[in-house]
């Protein structure tokens, strides 16, 4: 896959991971299918202008086109089951193939898809080129279909849009992939933003917010990626018990996504924070997001208080698929607890608002910031 930029077109590696957009209706439900989702493509108009070579797009308005090729994985997967491996197959993939293409399409399954973009936003130190995740609600196959759209509108992003960053396309809108959730599973409008803004918006025209883009880094791109660690998430819900939660902080467990109430709210009771101490004392790194769509941590109440005073650090905004990725990541890089904690509270790669000295109480006194 050698790379020249050719005349008028750009270059473009297409991943394809499986997920809805390339299934087919099987017996037993729908399935990913090998070497269909190419030859579907081939047939569109869009993807394939006849008079060039294979899988090139005619001219649009910026009277550029967008040639690419695909890489498909095998096996395809639906995408909920897919692990730390497959994060790191597809990262590694981006970099072997980093200097060869001007940018990335990954093709996901949409239910972890915000999962896979906030762990490459982490493995992918010092990106120049744009990523863009995209999935589909209905194959591409089917008549009626999101996948189309989708799928071109991340190759314009992917080559014509310098975009440094890992990002989520879907449905008229460019998100910064460690700020994306899935929030809705029927309508075509299944992705959102909810801490922070689109980075671009597609109508009539597209309209990019180049102030929140993130700046094209000076160093070259660095791959670190994940290995295998004892990561969790927990919800917290009403009547938890701090035996319960001992139970699940024991023994092997290095990290703990707690996801909490409203601004970052658990139970002030003495038997769960005793559980959470301990286990932070012991090492294990606990971070607090809320379960609210729209929230940032914040030490407004003592409820709140109580689990920074437990040893559990604010996740600010962060959403619980951003947290439990870059918490996993930085365990990955073997970092001391302290260590990781710090890591848990700065704005790394956009996935947190750090807090302003003007809008906000200042941080609980101990917290690791
Ligand atoms: N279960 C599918 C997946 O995540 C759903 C989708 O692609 O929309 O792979």
């Amino acid at each position: 896959m050698a790379r020249q930029r050719e005349g008028d077109r750009e270059r473009v590696l297409v991943l394809y991971t499986g997920g809805t957009i390339g299934m087919r209706a099987g017996p037993r439900g729908y399935e990913p299918v090998p070497g269909f989702l190419g030859q579907q493509l081939a047939k569109l108009p869009q993807f394939h202008d006849p008079t060039q070579p294979p899988l090139t797009t005619p001219r649009g308005r910026f009277d550029r086109r967008v040639h690419f090729e695909i890489l498909e994985h095998e096996p395809l997967l639906d995408s909920s089951s897919m692990n730390v491996e497959n994060w790191v197959r597809i990262g590694l993939d981006i970099e072997r193939h980093y200097e060869d293409f001007d940018g990335f399409v990954v093709l996901h399954g949409t239910d972890t898809m915000a999962y896979t973009a906030s762990a490459l936003s982490f493995m992918l130190e010092s990106l120049g080129k744009p990523v863009v995740l995209t999935g589909s609600q209905i194959p591409l196959s089917e008549l009626r279909n999101d996948a189309i759209d989708n799928v071109l509108d991340a190759l314009v992003f992917a080559g014509l849009f310098a975009i440094p960053e890992v990002t989520v396309y879907f449905h008229h809108q460019l998100l910064r992939g460690n700020r994306s959730r899935k929030v809705d599973a029927q309508s075509f409008d299944a992705y959102k933003s909810p801490n922070f803004p689109p980075l671009a918006t597609v109508g009539v025209d597209i309209e990019v917010a180049w102030h929140r883009v993130l700046p094209r880094p000076r160093a070259p791109l660095s791959v670190k990626p994940f290995r295998r660690r004892n990561i969790a998430a927990l919800r917290l819900f009403p009547g938890m018990t701090g035996e319960l939660l001992a139970r699940f902080l024991g023994e092997g467990m290095e990290g703990l996504v707690l996801e909490t109430y409203g601004t970052g709210n658990g139970p002030d009771r003495p038997d769960l924070l005793q559980a959470l101490r301990a286990a932070s004392d012991s090492g294990v790194v606990i971070v607090n997001v809320s379960q609210c769509a729209r929230a940032t941590v914040l030490p407004s109440y003592a409820a709140g208080r109580a689990l920074a005073d437990a040893g559990v650090v604010s996740g600010r905004d962060m959403t619980a698929e951003a947290a439990l990725t870059k918490l996993s990541w930085l365990a990955s890089q073997d970092l001391p607890p302290d260590r990781v904690r710090r890591g848990m509270t700065t704005n790394l790669r956009g996935e947190l608002t750090p807090p302003s000295r003007w809008n906000e109480l200042d941080p609980p006194a101990g917290s690791p910031t």
